[in-house]
């Protein structure tokens, strides 16, 4: 399952979004004796995004999701500089 594209309808952005995103995720907490933490094996449980806004424009109101045709071809017609 690949992650969203998105796009901004109101400036063109295909490249930077601020995303809030809810997940839930169980992780293997591994301590040292001294009480160092190494979080491993993190498996997300569930997640969902919030809210996406756009970094240029600064909010979310035009904010489109793209599906993956839409997306290659938004990139071919190319966005604003990366
Ligand atoms: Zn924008």
């Amino acid at each position: 399952m690949s992650p969203p594209r998105y796009r901004c309808a109101a400036c063109g952005n295909l490249t930077r979004f601020d995303v809030v995103t809810d997940r839930r995720a169980k992780a293997f907490h591994h301590y040292s004796v001294g009480g160092a933490l190494t979080v491993e094996d993190v498996e997300v449980i569930s997640e969902s995004v919030v809210e996406v806004s756009c970094r240029w424009c600064g909010h979310g109101r035009a904010i489109e999701v793209l599906d993956d045709d839409e997306a290659a071809a938004a990139v071919q017609a190319g966005g604003p500089p990366a």
